[in-house]
């Protein structure tokens, strides 16, 4: 089969390898659909601690199974088209038994414990079955639409544990791809005005059909300044941080309500995880900082719901979807900004 394999950070390509192998209690899938993300870029280009090379990655995928293994009891049969999201879970530690599942002190992925699905085949173990995000697609959802649940399935528990909702004023910095899915949640759950920051012209320029209520460049604007005088003075009940720059929740704290919910999306640089917070202001203003990070099984089937209903477009979040041999010109595109979001085809 043709595969992308990574030989060495930075060096990778597309080969001939042996298919996969069907493991006893799991299934064989022939991958029908995988995104490209930010992770897979960071890994491509420079390895990942739990990624022993030469590799196979990528973990948005949708797949259709061929083949069950031996004694394999599990839910879906030959035939049945899946999303495959990455995450497995012990379902042992006091976190999975709290059905805290994505605090899972032993978790383990596809794509990295396992090899990944930029391949035409995926091997899926039969723990990833028991205990994994795996759903089928439902009728109506294409697989290349289906491989965006899995970025927003994280967006879907960042936004339950935020509690965003009716009347409430959502401040999002950062008009990535992900900043998109921010907006047309805070939308779905009846957030009353929407406000959309970024420093790039090109990103707020495609944030503007998603028709947030405030577009603001905050490289030329003071954007705690500006969310004051939107909100009269009070504050935005909540701001997201979907960017990796420390400064962004620095402002976060400074442009929150009294009361209000500051949602620490965006992991920082290791080296600059520091930003220097005025934790007074948290104090004496009754802040909430809420961090959240990946997403349990139940968040992976809200995402699954939110793309079949249409009320987060998976059309207009992919930008580009490419043959599966074209993958480095793909990656080229989206290391150089010029694709949002690529997903290949095998
Ligand atoms: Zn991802
Ligand atoms: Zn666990």
């Amino acid at each position: 089969m043709k595969a992308v394999i990574i030989n060495a950070p930075g060096d990778y390509g597309v080969y001939e390898v042996e298919k996969p192998s069907c493991p006893d209690g799991g299934m064989l899938v022939k991958v029908l659909a995988v995104g490209l993300c930010g992770g897979d870029l960071r890994t491509l280009r420079m390895g990942h601690h739990r990624v022993k090379l030469p590799f196979i990655v990528g973990h948005e995928v949708s797949g259709e199974v061929i083949e069950l293994g031996k004694g394999y009891d599990e839910r879906w049969q030959t035939g049945d088209k899946l999303a495959i999201a990455p995450v497995v879970y012990c379902g042992k530690c006091d976190f999975c038994q709290n059905g805290m599942f994505e605090l899972c002190n032993n978790y383990k992925e596809l794509a990295q414990s396992w090899q990944g699905g930029f391949a035409e085949y995926m091997a899926i173990p039969q723990e990833a079955l028991q205990r994994g995000t795996i759903q089928q697609i439902p009728e109506g959802v294409s697989p290349v639409h289906a491989t965006i649940v899995e970025p927003l399935s994280s967006v879907v528990n960042a936004h339950e544990k935020g509690n965003i909702g009716l009347g409430d004023t959502v401040v999002i910095i950062g008009a990535g791809p992900i900043g998109t899915f921010h907006l047309e949640l805070s939308k779905a759950r009846g957030a009353k005005i929407v406000i959309v920051a970024d420093i790039d012209e090109n990103r707020l320029e495609l944030m503007k059909s998603y028709n947030p209520d405030f577009l603001i460049n905050s490289s030329k604007t003071d954007l705690v300044e500006k969310v004051r005088e939107i909100t009269k003075g009070y504050g935005a009940d909540v701001v997201i941080t979907a960017n990796p720059v420390p400064e962004t929740q620095i402002q976060a704290v400074e442009m929150a309500k009294k009361g209000g919910r500051v949602l620490l999306f965006g992991g920082l640089p290791k080296d600059k995880s520091r930003p220097g917070i005025d934790m007074n202001l948290v104090h004496y203003n009754a802040l909430q900082l809420i961090g959240t990070t990946i997403f349990a099984p139940k968040h992976n089937r809200i995402a699954m719901d939110l793309v079949a209903s249409g009320k987060v477009s998976a059309e207009k979040f992919i930008s580009h979807v490419m043959p599966l041999t074209d993958f480095v010109e793909g990656t080229k595109l989206a290391l150089e900004g010029k694709a949002r979001k690529v997903v290949f085809v095998p």
